[in-house]
């Protein structure tokens, strides 16, 4: 069968999870920082490293059949792709902002003002949404200091912890969008057999990782209340303890869940919490 060209990040902030994710799915490749292209030994697969920007359209054009990037990008390159699966990292806020001491006090007010973005596209989208008329700077890189340097009133710019906007004399001022990474296909993919082999370890490992596999001790007295509290894949597993009278109790919970539910169990007489990684569910 013909391998199937997937494209990720070569180096960024998408790169080293996507990596990992591959791995995690029990892809084996090597990954030297000088290679563009890898072959993936025991998978039908080949590994194309790019620049992320490049990414939606290789696979627009069957370059290369998926791809791995942020909503972010697809949005702002206008590829046609299908939406194959979102991967839970890369989460970041595309965000207008503003100098601290700017007259901007509502999104009307930025009629007649410039923005300088790397996200043209997305803004107009927004601006238009919202029916303001202003002026798109575009530029490629450190949008923050253009503020500072008289070259536009606002920015626009992905935004996590705020902390290059403060000290440029910024504050955040709309969200404009959110954004994550998303394994993305080339349209017509969606029959290929590979694809469908990759799409269900894929989504194992995502599984796994919100999972725990938990195992608890507790007096066969007080079993009915923590099976209550637990409701893992199907019922928990109790096996006796060799100490007359005890069960250790093991379940698969969601992490969130999980500490949500701590303080319960234990008043419910659970004892030697133990919470162990999950590798891989396979439904
Ligand atoms: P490339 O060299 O591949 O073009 P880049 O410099 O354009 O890389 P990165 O900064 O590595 O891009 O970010 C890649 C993606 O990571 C972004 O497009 C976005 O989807 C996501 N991301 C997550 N958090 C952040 C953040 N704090 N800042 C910027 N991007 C983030
Ligand atoms: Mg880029």
């Amino acid at each position: 069968m013909k391998n199937l060209k997937i494209a990720i990040q070569k180096s960024g902030r998408l790169n080293e999870k996507s990596v990992q994710l591959l791995k995690n799915c029990g892809l084996d490749f090597e990954n030297y920082k000088s290679s563009l292209i890898t072959t993936v030994n025991n998978f039908n697969l080949e590994i194309l490293f790019l620049r992320d920007d490049d990414i939606p359209g290789y696979v627009a054009q069957g370059i290369a059949d998926l791809g791995i990037v942020g909503e972010n990008v697809i949005d702002e390159t206008e590829a046609k792709v299908t939406y194959l699966q979102r991967l839970g990292f890369g989460r970041c806020t595309l965000k207008i902002a503003i100098p601290r001491d700017s007259d901007v006090q509502d999104l009307k007010d930025l009629n007649g003002k410039s923005i300088a973005t790397s996200y043209p596209v997305i803004l107009q989208q927004f601006l238009n949404e919202y029916h303001i008329q202003a002026d798109i700077r575009e530029i490629s890189g450190s949008v923050e200091i253009a503020p500072g340097l008289g070259l536009s009133d606002a920015i626009c710019d992905i935004v996590s912890t705020g902390g290059t906007l403060k000290s440029n004399g910024l504050k955040p001022f709309a969200d404009v969008r959110t954004s994550e990474a998303i394994l993305i296909g080339r349209d017509g993919l969606e029959e290929n057999p590979i694809l469908g082999e990759l799409l269900q370890r894929v989504q194992s490992v995502l599984r796994a990782k919100e999972t725990k596999y938990v195992v608890l001790n507790v007096e066969k007295i007080n079993l009915p209340q923590i099976t209550e509290l637990l409701h893992g894949v199907k019922s928990p597993t109790v096996v006796p303890l060799a100490e007359e009278g005890w069960v250790a109790v093991h379940t698969v919970i969601t992490e969130d869940d999980f500490w949500d539910k701590i303080n319960t169990l234990k008043a419910a007489g659970a004892q030697g919490i133990v919470v162990m990684p999950i590798e891989k569910i396979i439904l």
